[in-house]
């Protein structure tokens, strides 16, 4: 390791262009950067990982995110929306096999009745399971009065991502129009932290136009911003997108998955008692993508619940996973010698600092 990195992993925090170097690194210093976020997890995390059963439950959305699957314009795919009896059957799979938390997951939908539906779902799931179930909510941007409603309902976590947190990177991965605002998306997040909720938000690494000193920023903006969970992926196209289209100065899938663990390794290091994500994204370019973001610094992984006959329509990307595992059966958790923490919703310790509540 050159003396550059060393004294940069030595720091307490890293400047803007302290994280491109580290994202720029290779060869040794790569080592020690993955040596001191393993380092870091082992204090402040240990070898455990939770589990988020994540149930799917919609792909109809009101949005046109240039990059998405299941972008409202994108015709080439089957709608589905699961049963309010679907859905409570899933968490029920997830409470008999002790996940300790499930993830409900959809399209972007704003109205009334979307917002009574899910308030009611929480509770009935907070109740069938007399509260032994951590719940996340992932089901986009909202007024506050729902994220509220939603909280009291018994939701604790909301996963928000802006997927870039630069505005003008922003602009051109979404459609130019009031219902893709960066401000609106920041809002949303202000307002899920104001409520009371552990709060992730994330980014997708290698997207085209996007630059090392946007991922700098990216991680900057989440320690700014005190965030709970992070979420965070390798861009990869869907051929039935807008963005798909747009290769120029793209990297390769393997350079945007090495890049996306050095994300994990170096938000690990920033912000240490933090959830992270080992995404279903790093899973579609290696079958032992999730266990090499455990190995990073990652602590969190979401086994698809969603009945089996509609995951293929759900498919943000092309390649995505559909036929999940079991976890205890993933060679995943398996050789990054993480053990499965059965039973327990597995919040952040860093809200719990964050905020002084213990849940
Ligand atoms: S990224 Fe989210 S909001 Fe955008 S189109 Fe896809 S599901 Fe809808």
């Amino acid at each position: 390791m050159d003396n550059g990195i060393r004294h940069i992993l030595g720091k307490k925090t890293f400047t803007k262009a302290d994280i491109v170097e580290l994202l720029m690194c290779e060869g040794e210093n790569k080592k020690a950067l993955f040596a001191k976020s393993a380092e870091i997890t082992e204090k402040y995390i240990g070898r455990k990982v939770w589990l988020r059963g994540l149930i799917e439950f919609s792909n109809i959305c009101g949005k046109n995110c240039l990059y998405c699957g299941i972008r409202k314009g994108n015709h080439n795919i089957e709608r589905y929306s699961l049963s309010d009896e679907e859905i409570v059957q899933a968490a029920t799979f997830a409470l008999r096999n002790s996940y300790g938390s499930i993830a409900l997951q959809s399209g972007e939908l704003e109205s009334c009745n979307v917002t009574d539906r899910i308030e009611k779902l929480v509770r009935n799931i907070k109740n069938l399971s007399a509260g032994k179930l951590g719940i996340t909510l992932s089901v986009g941007e909202q007024t506050p009065e729902t994220y509220k409603r939603w909280f009291e309902a018994g939701a604790h976590r909301y996963l928000l991502r802006m997927e870039a947190t630069n505005e003008l990177l922003y602009a051109k991965i979404h459609p130019n129009d009031a219902a893709h605002s960066f401000h609106r998306r920041l809002d949303c997040l202000k307002s899920l932290q104001d409520t009371g909720y552990q709060t992730g938000t994330g980014v997708m690494i290698g997207l085209p136009f996007q630059t090392a000193d946007n991922l700098a920023d990216d991680l900057l903006f989440m320690n700014g911003f005190d965030i709970d969970m992070c979420g965070m992926g390798p861009y990869i196209e869907h051929a039935d997108t807008p963005l798909a289209n747009t290769s120029g100065g793209l990297l390769s899938i393997e350079q945007r998955f090495e890049l996306t663990l050095k994300m994990i390794a170096i938000i690990r290091i920033m912000m240490k008692d933090i959830n992270i994500v080992a995404s279903t994204a790093m899973q579609a370019i290696y079958p032992a993508g999730r266990e090499r973001a455990i190995s990073a610094g990652a602590n969190i992984i979401m086994p698809n619940i969603t009945p089996l006959m509609y995951r293929g329509s759900y498919r943000l990307y092309d390649n995505k996973p559909i036929t999940d595992v079991r976890p205890e059966n993933s060679a995943a958790t398996a050789l990054a010698g993480a053990e499965v923490a059965y039973g327990s919703w597995g919040d952040s310790s860093h809200y719990g600092k964050r905020t002084g509540i213990r849940q």
